[in-house]
Order: C-alpha cells, then structure tokens, then sequence
C-alpha cells in the first residue's frame, strides 16, 4: 500500500534535485542553530554555508560519530551542542538504549515527530499490509525511538494491540483471541515464537497471522531465516529499519520481498561508504557498504554523515511495487566486520552460508577469531551446531567450507559440535566470539 505515491514513485534522480535544495538549507540552519556542527565544520576548513556547497560536494564533509555526540555533553548543555531547536520547540525526547550506561537524547520538535511518523507508516506500509487489519506488537517503546514507529500503526488505519515485550503468554493469548493478522517483532522473537509453537503442538501455520514485520536487528532477510519462519508460521515476512538519532523507521520492506525501500525520502539523505577508508562507495545495484545518514529538514537535533554501523548491500534497479526508491538489506554491524587477508567477513553472512545445510544443522552458530582486532589471517574457525547428536554426515564440514571459500572469498576451519552446545540465550552477540583470540591484532 503506498502511503504517499506522488513522493513514493519520484523518479530517484528528481529526489536527489529536490533533497539538494533542502539539503542547503539545511547546512544553513545548522551554522544559524547548531553550536556543534558549526564548530565542527569550521575546524575542517568549511567557514560558511556556502563553502560546503551541495550534495554533489558532501564526500568533502567529515563524517560524525556517535561518540562525539556523547563528548559534546555537559552539565551546560545535557543533550549536547548538537541541539538546535530551542527547548520550547521540542515536543518529545526520546533515549537510546545505550550500553555506555548514560542515554543519549534525542530531541524532536512537533514537525521532527511528525515526519518520524510519516517515514515510518511509509515503511510499514511497504509490506502489503490493508487498513482495517489489526497488527500485535512486542517492543517496548517506553523512552525509546521505537514509540514514533508503532504511532504509525494507526496512521495507516490498523488496530494496534501492544503486548510488550517477554510476554509470551499475553501475546499468544492475544493471538488466539484478537485474530490480528500481524505481528510486529524482533526476528529471533519471531523464530522463538514458532520453537515454542513447535513444542506445545499450537497450529501457527493456521493462526489469523498472515505477516510479520520484523526490525531491531538483521536477519530477517537472510533467505534461510526468513524461510524457516515463514514455514513455521505460515506468514509472509518483511522487514524495516531505522536509527535512532535519525529516524525511527528509515527503510521496508515490499510485498516483492528483494530488499528494503528507502522510505525516509526527503527528509533524510543517505551515503554508502568503505567503513576503512571513509571513502563514498558509488550507489550501484549489489554495492556494499556502511550506511550513513544526513538531515535535510530536521529542527531538534540535525546531524550531518552520520555513521550509522550498518553495512548493507544495496539495489538500485526498478521494483515491481512502482516505489523507485533504492532498496537494501543489512548484512551486520561494521564493529562486527572481519578483515581475512584483505576480504571483509561478516559472521551473519557465515552464518547464511552454514544455514543453506539446514536441517543438517541448527542454524546456531560461533565464529571464533583467532587473534583480537579486524585483522585475520585464515582459516577463519566457524564453530557449526548439528542438529542430531550422532555422527556427522560424511563430508559435511568439507562441503560447508568449500561453500563459505566460494561464497565469500573465505578460508574457514569448521567445527561441528553437537546440538545444545552453543549458547541461545542472546541471539545477536554470539555469533561472533573473541575468547579464543589470544594473540594481538595482525599488522597490515
Ligand atoms: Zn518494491
């Protein structure tokens, strides 16, 4: 369902004409309000507006890290010289979850929300979803961004019934009960769900959910993931994606299932680069890099190349769907990139790879470095779990190597263990496992 399809089915090279207008003035705002960016664009050798220049001249720009917006906190200023807007203007300030302990503010003023909002029913909107159909969610919105995305679901004419999240009970309950046919969640929440499903005998095939939105972390575009939870759930799965100091729901899903649309348009630019060098990769059907992000019409908090971490591989060609948007898929975090003699690794793609030897294997598992840093040599150690505790099947480590060397340009050493030996408490952080990385970084 396109939510807007005059802005939706822009020709993507009118889009970029427009978001340089509101791109300059954007830059102009930020030297009038912005006590961090001015300081920041000043030191680098940009005194002006206009010797920034336009979108075409953005690569100049240094790129912004979330770390020098914490340092820019003070007793002074507690959310930081990136505030722009006065205080009065602001409307709602949401918290990231930081694992620094501290949250980091983000500030937005009533026409900031609003376009949140209007991004994220864009994105949401993308899966095929129909007015008038109820949707159950998990997340707990509470201080975080995630309370803008679920504002959304009755933008787009649906029943919002939130359970929260770690309430297995109240969300079957509410699934036998309420009928939504969607469900909102994480993607490992997702595949949870449908364990649990397995072990009580429910029918989650035949339950009233037909679609399952998933975010807050990748997976649910890895073919092998997204195919098990459609079969255990008898449901089509999209994805979305957003960030919390831009904007909560940047990028969904189509019905067409290849990639996540671009759905902040206009209101958000974004830039891939090389996560090593900084530099701009070109945005080209299969290209791969670090996405990173600049406000073109936010009041509260702008900021400018923001990096993001995220690193996704990107489409460009035409959509059946009509949006013209470019379309992604997040292929992991950048922190989690290995570097193995020259060729950059992601263990999600490692784990999409072992996947493809379902039901030989469980889908769990641990890459375990050899050495701390980036940098590694080969072969890389993939620890696989088997899903039944007898023999492995002859030649199955031989064949899960040889595939990871052809798919990603990669030497491994596979283990395969038994089923249960690998730790399922937290999906995202164990699939990279530095306590066996003895030795120091490897020079160059
Ligand atoms: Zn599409």
């Amino acid at each position: 369902m396109l939510q807007e399809p005059e802005i939706e089915t822009l020709p993507w090279l009118e889009q970029r004409a427009k978001d340089d207008a509101s791109y300059r003035e954007q830059v102009r705002y930020l030297y009038d309000r912005s006590e961090f960016f001015r300081s920041k664009l000043t030191a680098n050798g940009f005194p002006t507006p206009e010797s920034v220049g336009g979108l075409d001249e953005i690569e100049a720009l240094p790129l912004t890290e979330k770390d020098e917006l914490r340092r820019s906190r003070s007793d002074a200023y507690p959310i930081g010289t990136q505030l722009a807007a006065p205080l009065e203007e602001v409307v709602r300030i949401f918290s990231t979850s930081g694992t620094t302990g501290i949250p980091s503010y983000i500030p937005l003023t009533a026409g900031d929300l609003d376009n949140w909002i209007r991004t994220s029913a864009r994105s949401y909107g993308a899966s095929g979803l129909r007015k008038g159909e109820r949707i159950v969610s998990t997340y707990n919105a509470g201080p975080f961004v995630a309370g803008a995305a679920l504002d959304a679901f009755p933008r787009l004419g649906l029943c919002h019934i939130p359970v929260g999240s770690g309430n297995t009970e109240r969300l079957l309950a509410a699934i036998k009960l309420l009928k939504p046919q969607i469900l909102a969640c994480t993607p490992s929440y997702a595949l949870h769900l449908a364990e649990i499903g397995q072990e009580r005998g429910l029918d989650l095939p035949n339950s009233s959910v037909k679609r399952i939105m998933v975010a807050g972390e990748p997976g649910g575009g890895e073919p092998a993931m997204r195919e098990k939870l459609q079969n255990a759930w008898g449901a089509t799965v999209t994805e979305a994606m957003g960030i919390g100091d831009i904007s909560v729901s940047l990028w969904g899903e189509c019905e067409e299932q290849h990639g996540m649309h671009f759905s902040g348009r206009g209101f958000v630019h974004f830039e891939l680069i090389d996560p090593q060098t900084g530099k701009q990769v070109a945005l080209e059907e299969g290209a791969t890099g670090e996405l990173v992000y600049t406000h073109l019409r936010h009041r509260g908090a702008p900021l400018l190349r923001f990096r993001s971490r995220d690193h996704a591989m990107v489409w460009t060609s035409p959509c059946r769907c009509g949006r013209t948007s470019p379309r992604v898929r997040c292929i992991g975090r950048t922190d989690d990139m290995l570097i193995v003699r020259g060729v950059n690794v992601f263990p999600s793609a490692v784990r999409e790879v072992v996947n493809r030897y379902a039901p030989a294997v469980t889908g769990v598992v641990s890459i375990r470095p050899a050495a701390k840093g980036v940098r590694q040599a080969p072969p890389l150690k993939v620890v696989v779990e088997l899903t039944d505790a007898g023999a492995p099947p002859s030649g199955l480590k031989e064949k899960i190597e040889s595939d990871i060397r052809a798919t990603l340009v990669v030497t491994t050493d596979v283990h395969l263990v038994p089923p249960g030996t690998l730790p399922r408490s937290d999906y995202k952080s164990r699939l990279l496992d530095f306590s066996e990385a003895s030795k120091e970084t490897l020079g160059e």
